[in-house]
C-alpha cells in the first residue's frame, strides 16, 4: 500500500518515550509495544483498573459505528489517528459491508505506518491509502486524502480516541472546525474521547503527573466540552453517550462491568 509522509522520508521510531499508539496497543493486549510503553501502561493501571475496559469499549465502538455508517450508505472514510492495526480494522469492517468503500488512514506514529504498510490490504473494488501526518496540520491531511477521496461527496471523518492527545484547546478546536468545514452535506463526524468525569480529582492529578514525567500528555475533557465539538452538526441517535451505550450489541458484549465504565464519550453526527 502506498504511503505518504509529505517528503518521502522514512521516520525514526523513538523507543525511549512511551507513545499513545503503543500504550493503547498494550492495553488491548497487543504485542506491538516497547518496555517504556508497558511501564507507563502498568503505572496508569495502578491508578485506574478500568483502562483496558476503556480501550476495548472504544475499539468496539469503532467497529459498530463503522458498520452502521456503511449500512447508511457511506462509501468514503477518513480515519485520523488510526492506531496500530488490530483486526478487524476500520477498512475491513467498511469493506465487508461495501467492498467498494474507499478508506484513507492517517496517523503521525512511524510504527503505525510500518505496520500499515506490512499488514493492511483492501479490496480490489475499493481503495486503501495511508497518510503520515500530524492531525494538527489538518489541511495537509486533507490535501493528501483528496488524492483518494472525493470531498464533494459524503464521507465519514473519524477522530476515534484521538482528541485527548491533542492537548492544546486551540489546536483541538482548529482541527475539529476544519473537519466540519470540509464535510459535504450527508457526511458524518465520528468522535470518541476519554473523560475524567467519573474519577476523583486527586487520582486524575496524580495519574497525569506520572504520564507527564514520561513525556506523555492527555487532555481528559468534560462531557460538555466534548459535546461542543459537535456544534453545528446533528448528533444521531442515541446522542453523546458512553462507548458501551452507543448501539450496544444485543448480546450485552459491551455492557458496563459492575461499577466500572469506559470513561469514554462517543458520538456520531451528521452534516445536514
Ligand atoms: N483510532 C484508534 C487508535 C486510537 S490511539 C482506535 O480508537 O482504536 C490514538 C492514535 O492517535 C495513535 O495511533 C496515535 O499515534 C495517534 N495520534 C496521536 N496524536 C496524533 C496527531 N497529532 N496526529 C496524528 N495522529 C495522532
Amino acid at each position: 500500500m502506498p504511503t505518504s509522509d509529505g517528503n518521502g522520508a522514512r521516520p525514526e521510531i523513538d523507543v525511549t518515550k512511551p507513545h499513545p499508539a503503543r500504550v493503547y496497543d498494550w492495553m488491548l493486549g497487543g504485542k506491538d509495544n516497547y518496555l517504556v510503553d508497558e511501564e507507563l501502561a502498568r503505572q496508569m493501571l495502578a491508578f485506574d483498573p478500568s483502562i483496558p475496559l476503556m480501550a476495548r469499549a472504544n475499539r468496539a465502538f469503532m467497529h459498530r459505528s463503522t458498520r452502521w455508517l456503511a449500512e447508511q450508505g457511506v462509501r468514503q472514510f477518513l480515519d485520523i489517528g488510526t492506531g496500530i492495526p488490530t483486526e478487524p480494522n476500520l477498512h475491513q469492517i467498511a469493506q465487508s459491508v461495501a467492498p467498494d468503500a474507499r478508506i484513507v488512514y492517517c496517523d503521525n506514529d512511524p510504527i503505525v505506518l510500518a505496520h500499515a504498510d506490512a499488514l493492511m490490504r483492501g479490496t480490489a473494488e475499493g481503495a486503501l491509502e495511508f497518510v503520515r501526518a500530524d492531525a494538527r496540520e489538518i489541511d495537509t491531511v486533507f490535501h493528501e486524502a483528496a488524492k483518494t477521496l472525493d470531498f464533494d461527496r459524503p464521507m465519514a471523518v473519524s477522530l476515534i480516541a484521538l482528541l485527548h492527545f491533542v492537548t492544546d484547546e486551540g489546536d483541538a478546536d482548529h482541527l475539529v472546525n476544519r473537519v466540519k468545514e470540509i464535510l459535504s452535506p450527508g457526511s458524518y463526524l465520528v468522535l470518541s474521547h476519554v473523560t475524567a468525569d467519573f474519577h476523583a480529582e486527586e487520582d486524575v492529578r496524580r495519574a497525569k503527573e506520572v504520564a507527564k514525567s514520561r513525556g506523555y500528555n492527555a487532555a481528559l475533557r468534560t462531557r460538555d466540552r466534548i459535546e461542543r465539538f459537535f456544534d453545528g452538526l446533528g448528533l444521531v441517535d442515541p446522542g453523546l453517550v458512553l462507548a458501551e451505550d452507543w448501539h450496544p450489541e444485543p448480546d450485552g458484549t459491551n455492557a458496563h462491568r459492575g461499577n466500572l465504565n469506559s470513561s469514554t464519550y462517543v458520538g456520531v453526527a451528521r452534516r445536514a
